[in-house]
């Protein structure tokens, strides 16, 4: 693939007022749509995330498709963290809440080795709701997690600064105000 430099953000649309008023939803199919885009994407991530892992962490959905491509891409085994009641398996799992209610993000028990350090890898980070969560449950499976890596920031809503100040190093892509 050659290596031109492609504009990341240019890649990904927006959509206001998905899945409901006021929200600019920022739709990473549009990258996908673009070979060079999501090749530099997982190149950009891999590049500025910590060299010293063991497993990449995905979180369900969209951070499958980069998590898998980056664990791929860096040869590394992938720990899919999903919503509740997916994982055929024995499963670990932490409540976070939403505006309006709370979620459940869970893991196969076993899927990490205590001490192994796993780099976190989704689409997008709001709140860092989602993204804080997940940290906590590589954590109870005993894992270090060593870096959190996302395509897209959304700066205004903080959730980047929450993660740092939970000692998780951040990599993001492209900044959306
Ligand atoms: P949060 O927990 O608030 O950090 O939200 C992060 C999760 O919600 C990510 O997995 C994103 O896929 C999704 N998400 C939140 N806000 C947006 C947005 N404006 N556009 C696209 N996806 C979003």
């Amino acid at each position: 693939m050659t290596t031109a430099n492609p504009d990341l953000a240019a890649l990904i649309r927006t959509i206001p007022d998905f899945p409901k008023p006021g929200i600019q939803f920022r739709d990473i199919t549009t990258l996908l749509l673009d070979a060079r885009g999501f090749h530099a994407s997982i190149e950009r991530l891999a590049a500025s995330a910590p060299t010293d892992i063991d497993l990449i962490a995905g979180i369900e959905a969209r951070g499958f498709i980069f998590s898998s491509a980056m664990a791929t891409h860096v040869g590394k085994g992938l720990v899919l963290i999903r919503k509740d009641g997916k994982l055929p398996g024995a499963t670990i799992g932490v409540d976070y809440a939403l505006e309006y209610g709370t979620d459940r993000v869970v893991m196969h028990e076993d899927a990490c080795v205590p001490g192994q350090k796993v780099l976190l890898v989704d689409d997008l980070i709001a709140t860092g709701g989602t993204a804080l969560a997940a940290v906590r449950l590589l954590r109870q499976a005993g894992a270090e997690v060593v870096g959190a890596s996302f395509v897209i920031d959304l700066p205004d809503l903080g959730g980047a600064e929450k993660l740092r100040a939970e000692g998780v190093p951040v990599t993001t892509l492209v900044s959306f105000e």
